[in-house]
C-alpha cells in the first residue's frame, strides 16, 4: 500500500512522475535504452530540457531577460554561488531560519551582510516585521518558506532593491512578480523531482558587474552560454523534473496548485487549533507556511509525542516526525501530497485523542 508520505525532503512526488520516471529508467524515449545510460547531448535528452525549461517559463510566467538553468550542487552551493555572482560590495539578508543563516554564512565571505531582522531570539517561530533594508544594497535576500520551522512569507516583500530568494520548499505554490527579482533558486527534491538537481532562476543583466574572478563552474554565465550543459547537468532529476512540470500544467497551473495547497493547509491548521491535545508552533498564524505544518503536544500530553508517532504509522502515515531543532511533528504538504493523506492524518488525530 502506498503510504502517506508527509516527510521534508527528499519527499513525496506525483504518482505520475514516479511511474514515467521508473518507464523511462526501463526505456526511455524509444531509444531501448536506460534513461540513466543515455548521453545528455543525445536528442532525446535536449528535447527533455528544453521541454522542461519551457515549462518553467510557461507554468512561473517567467518574463524575458531571465535564465533558467538546471545545476548541480543543492540549493545550499547556491548559498555561496549567489553572492559569488551578485554581490558586488553589500547585501541584506533576512535571518528566519537555519537555511538562512546558512546564506548569510556564505554571503559573508563575498562582501558586506547586513541581517535586517532575525527571529532566532524565539526559535525562529516567526516572520519579523516592519524590519529596515538599507538603502543602496545589491540585493534583499529571504527564505520564501522556512522548512524546519514551519513559517512563510507569500507574498513578495516590498523594498528599494532587487529580491533574491531561496524558494526550495515552496515552488511552483504561489505566483512571483519577477520583475522584482534579480534571482530565485530552489534545490529540487521538496517539490518538483528527487534530489540532484537544483532550479536556478537568474536576471541575465544582473550579470557581469562584480570585480573578483569567478570560477567557471560557479559562475552562472558559464551554464548560459551552454544551457546548463557545461558539463554533465543531472539527468534522471531533470527527466523527472520534467514529468512534474508535465503534471503541473495538466492540473491548470499554480491557480489550481496554489487552491490545493491552501485547502490542505486549511484542513491540518483547523484540525490542530480545534483539537484539545495538539499546539501549532507558528506564534501569529499569518506566518504559517501552507508547505510545512510545525505542531507539538500541549504540556501536558507531551509524553505521548512517541505515541503518537506509532498510532500514524500504524495507518500508514509517514515522515510527520518534527525536525530535531523544533521536536514534535512537522507535516509537509508538497503539491504531491494529496488531500486524503491530510484527511487521514486529521482522522488520527481525532481518534488518538478519543483514545485518551
Ligand atoms: C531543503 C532546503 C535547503 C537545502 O537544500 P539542499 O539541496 O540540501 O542544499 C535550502 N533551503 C531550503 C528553504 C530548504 O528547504
Amino acid at each position: 500500500m502506498k503510504k502517506h508520505n508527509f516527510y521534508a525532503g527528499p519527499s513525496i512526488l506525483s504518482e505520475y512522475t514516479i511511474r514515467n520516471t521508473a518507464d523511462a529508467i526501463i526505456n526511455f524515449a524509444d531509444t531501448g535504452l536506460s534513461v540513466l545510460e543515455v548521453s545528455h547531448r543525445s536528442k532525446e535528452f535536449q528535447a527533455v530540457i528544453d521541454e522542461a525549461t519551457a515549462l518553467v517559463k510557461e507554468i512561473l510566467e517567467i518574463p524575458e531577460g531571465f535564465q533558467v538553468l538546471w545545476l548541480g550542487g543543492g540549493a545550499s552551493m547556491q548559498f555561496c554561488m549567489l553572492p559569488y555572482n551578485l554581490l558586488r560590495k553589500h547585501a541584506a539578508y533576512l535571518d528566519t531560519g537555519t537555511w538562512a543563516s546558512n546564506a548569510i554564512k556564505e554571503a559573508r565571505l563575498f562582501g558586506d551582510v547586513d541581517v535586517v531582522a532575525s527571529s532566532k531570539d524565539a526559535n525562529y517561530t516567526y516572520i519579523p516585521k516592519g524590519f529596515e533594508v538599507p538603502a543602496g544594497v545589491d540585493y534583499f535576500h529571504y527564505t520564501t518558506n522556512n522548512t524546519i520551522y514551519g513559517t512563510e512569507i507569500r507574498i513578495d516583500p516590498t523594498v528599494d532593491c532587487p529580491l533574491v530568494a531561496d524558494m526550495s520548499s515552496d515552488i511552483f505554490s504561489r505566483p512571483i512578480d519577477f520583475s522584482r527579482y534579480d534571482a530565485i533558486y530552489a534545490g529540487a527534491q521538496k517539490n518538483l523531482a528527487p534530489a540532484g538537481v537544483t532550479l536556478v532562476i537568474v536576471r541575465e543583466d544582473a550579470l557581469g558587474h562584480v570585480d573578483r574572478p569567478i570560477p567557471t563552474m560557479l559562475d552562472y554565465r558559464t551554464h548560459i552560454k551552454k544551457g546548463s550543459m557545461f558539463n554533465t547537468p543531472p539527468v534522471l532529476p531533470i527527466f523527472s523534473a520534467l514529468q512534474t512540470l508535465r503534471y503541473y500544467k495538466q492540473l491548470g497551473g499554480l491557480p489550481e496548485l496554489e487552491r490545493r495547497d491552501l485547502e490542505k493547509a486549511a484542513m491540518l491548521y483547523d484540525a490542530i487549533d480545534s483539537s484539545r491535545m495538539f499546539r501549532g508552533t507558528v506564534t501569529d498564524p499569518a506566518d504559517r507556511s501552507i508547505m510545512n505544518v510545525c505542531f507539538v503536544m500541549k504540556e501536558e500530553y507531551s509524553e505521548l509525542e512517541a505515541d503518537f508517532i506509532r498510532f500514524c504509522a500504524d495507518r500508514g502515515i509517514v515522515g510527520i516526525k518534527g525536525h530535531r531543532s523544533v521536536g514534535g511533528f512537522r507535516a509537509s504538504l508538497y503539491n504531491a501530497l494529496p488531500i486524503e493523506s491530510v484527511k487521514v492524518l486529521v482522522e488520527a488525530m481525532h481518534d488518538f485523542e478519543a483514545t485518551r
